[in-house]
């Protein structure tokens, strides 16, 4: 079972105003990462065979799936944790801000306020403290 975790993180306008805020991400242990990359590669390579009776099709499907499932299998395994969402105060206007990730996005990152529109940055807590 994947652990969801949470790291505080600092949300900065461009005028320097911040706010703090909480990076909630799931973590993959060594074994969840194994199991993922496995999953993907089984899925693309099953989908190879399945094309393999498609006629003519089947000259790009085989062999792009079976690329496909070797290339997913080791982004996944590479993938130690996913981001899910941010949670937190807009530094502009102090509305509470909700904003959901992409799992391959992490911070520092460059969002809109979802209320006001304003641009800001999210950062980790050691990256601000790395800056001064
Ligand atoms: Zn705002």
């Amino acid at each position: 079972m994947p652990q969801i975790d949470w790291q505080p993180i600092v949300i900065k306008d461009n005028e320097g105003g911040t706010q703090p805020g909480t990076l909630h991400v799931t973590v993959y242990s060594p074994r969840e990462r194994i199991v993922r990359a496995a999953k993907a590669w089984a899925v693309c390579w099953v989908l190879a065979l399945l094309a393999l009776p498609i006629i003519g099709l089947h000259w790009i499907l085989v062999p792009a799936l079976t690329f496909a499932g070797v290339l997913l299998g080791y982004q996944r395994y590479r993938t130690a944790s996913s981001s899910n969402k941010v949670e937190g105060r807009c530094p502009v206007c102090h509305g509470t801000i909700e904003i959901t990730l992409e799992s391959a996005e992490h911070p520092p990152l460059w969002k809109y306020c979802p209320a006001c529109n304003a641009p800001f940055s999210i950062e980790t807590s050691t990256q601000e403290m790395a800056a001064i």
